[in-house]
C-alpha cells in the first residue's frame, strides 16, 4: 500500500502539470507518487481503472507509462484541486495505491 506519510519520507523530485512528483524516480521502472492532496503511487497502480469510473469530479486521467513493469498506464490525479475528499477512489483501488489527505 500507499507510505501515507510519503510526504515526509521522499523528496518532492518534480512537478508534472502542476502536481507533485515524489521520488525516486528512474524512468522507467520506477515512477513515484504523483500528487500530494490526491497521491497515486504509480510503481503499485497496476491500471485497474475503478478510481476513473468512480471519482464524481474526474480528478483522474490516465497517462501512458510505457515499460513500466505493472502496468503501461497510469491513473494521474491530473485535477487533484478539484477533489471533495468523498474517499471512493481510496476505497475501490485493489492494490491500495491511493491516499487522500482529507485531514
Ligand atoms: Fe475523486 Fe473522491 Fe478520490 Fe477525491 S476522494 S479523488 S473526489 S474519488
Amino acid at each position: 500500500a500507499i507510505d501515507p506519510q510519503f510526504h515526509e519520507t521522499r523528496e518532492q523530485v518534480d512537478d508534472h502539470e502542476g502536481h507533485s512528483v515524489w521520488g525516486p524516480v528512474d524512468e522507467p521502472d520506477e515512477l513515484g507518487i504523483h500528487g500530494t492532496h490526491v497521491a497515486v503511487d504509480f510503481d503499485l497502480c497496476i491500471a485497474d481503472g475503478a478510481c476513473l469510473e468512480d471519482c464524481p469530479v474526474d480528478v483522474f486521467e490516465w497517462l501512458d507509462t510505457p515499460g513500466h513493469p505493472e502496468s503501461e498506464e497510469k491513473a494521474d490525479p491530473a485535477n487533484e484541486a478539484q477533489c471533495i475528499d468523498c474517499m471512493l477512489c481510496v476505497d475501490v483501488c485493489p492494490v491500495d495505491a491511493i491516499d487522500v489527505d482529507a485531514g
